[in-house]
């Protein structure tokens, strides 16, 4: 038997290309209640160490299920196959990611960051060609293809489709930043044990202590503590919105009044997109967002379809987050947070404003608590 037809690769077809000693190690742990299942060879994908975003494009590309012109010529014979950036192949998915003239230039620019597998293993052109290159590069060589195809196809697509601003040479140091970025908030993320999720990544600036919980995101990242008050009487609300950047420096506050609101939670919520859109804005390429409401933080960040009144705007942030994979989203204690709730309490009263490099004046005792990087005397 060869791999099913829509491209899925079965554990016959594993054996054929002699994949079975990295399907073992792929497997191990789990269940064999399915010894014909395609678990482990799917585990490649999506237990590869890179955003979901990133894993659900690997599988469409190993299921042969990315939009290229070779699939939409088998549909609607009218349409010419070949590929119109170089003109020079049938445009399949190997073509589109890996022998087309933009993906070889993107691949080598890489090249001068990543060790990346040889040219010779990109060029092996099989139905299973993705799963086999990912299933003999051991898992950070696996997920820097990932990251590369996933690159190679947004730049393919940019010339296309977009406005072809997209250059080699940006997407090669941006994916760089990319994976770096990902995979130390990821294993910040990761208690000792592998489990639970632990409050985001710092980085202390040299030669100051740390007094509070708070912590400053990691040199390139912008954070934006996020925070609402609610009143159940008037339902008036008010949100609010602080950045910072490495060093603990305001980058800017934001509060808003909110002059109906129907639960605490819309209140969070809303002060959870105001906070995205700010850092989207400022063009943080890895932000973090941190909110003190641990159910609006679940389910924005396990991107859990919601069924309560807030649906809509879950559905936003879920959009939102889908958008800029870079951003990411935590759980702060409330004590931390205390900046964004003084924030939120202005907006509450009635007052909207914003303010770049500072807090306002009635929160600067409150800015010395929680973002207090103490300078440490200099040791003569
Ligand atoms: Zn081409």
């Amino acid at each position: 038997m060869v791999s099913r037809k829509n491209g899925l690769f079965s554990v016959r077809s594993a054996y054929r290309l002699g994949l079975q000693p990295s399907l073992d190690l792929l497997s191990e742990g789990q269940s064999s209640a399915e010894p014909g299942g395609d678990r482990g060879i799917w585990n490649l994908v999506w237990k590869a160490k890179v955003p979901q975003k990133l894993r659900v494009f690997a599988w469409k590309a190993a299921t042969s299920t990315l939009a290229v012109r070779s699939g939409l010529h088998h549909r609607m014979p009218k349409i010419d196959p070949t590929c119109i950036i170089c003109g020079l192949e049938v445009e399949d998915g190997h073509h589109a990611l890996i022998r087309c003239t933009l993906a070889r230039a993107l691949r080598e620019e890489m090249r001068k960051i990543w060790t990346l597998p040889p040219e010779s293993a990109f060029q092996i052109n099989s139905k299973e060609w993705l799963l086999h290159l990912l299933s003999t590069s051991s898992p950070s060589i696996r997920a820097k293809i990932i990251f590369l195809l996933w690159r190679s196809w947004h730049l393919r697509n940019n010339i296309v489709h977009g406005d072809g601003k997209a250059s080699v040479v940006a997407s090669a140091s941006f994916i760089a930043n990319y994976l770096e970025s990902f995979s130390s908030v990821n294993l910040a993320r990761l208690d000792p044990k592998g489990k639970a999720a632990a409050p985001c990544e710092h980085q202390l600036p040299e030669g100051s202590v740390r007094l509070s919980n708070w912590t400053a995101p990691t040199e390139g990242q912008l954070k934006a503590n996020v925070d609402a008050g609610w009143d159940v009487s008037t339902k008036k609300a008010g949100i609010g919105v602080i950045i910072r950047d490495h060093l603990g420096q305001v980058v800017e506050c934001e509060w808003k009044f909110i002059s109906r609101c129907a639960s605490a939670e819309e209140a969070e919520v809303l002060a959870c997109l105001q906070g995205l859109k700010s850092l989207i804005r400022l063009q943080a390429p890895y932000g973090i967002l941190e909110s003190d409401c641990l159910r609006t933080v679940k389910i924005l960040e396990c991107k859990v379809k919601d069924t309560s009144s807030c649906w809509s705007l879950y559905a936003e942030g879920h959009e939102l987050l889908n958008l800029y994979q870079s951003i990411s989203i935590c759980k702060v204690d409330r004590a931390s947070n205390g900046l964004a709730h003084g924030l939120a309490q202005l907006g509450k009263k009635g007052d909207s404003g914003s303010v770049r490099g500072s807090v306002p004046p009635p929160l600067a005792g409150l800015a010395e608590n929680d973002c207090n990087w103490v300078d440490e005397p200099l040791v003569a």
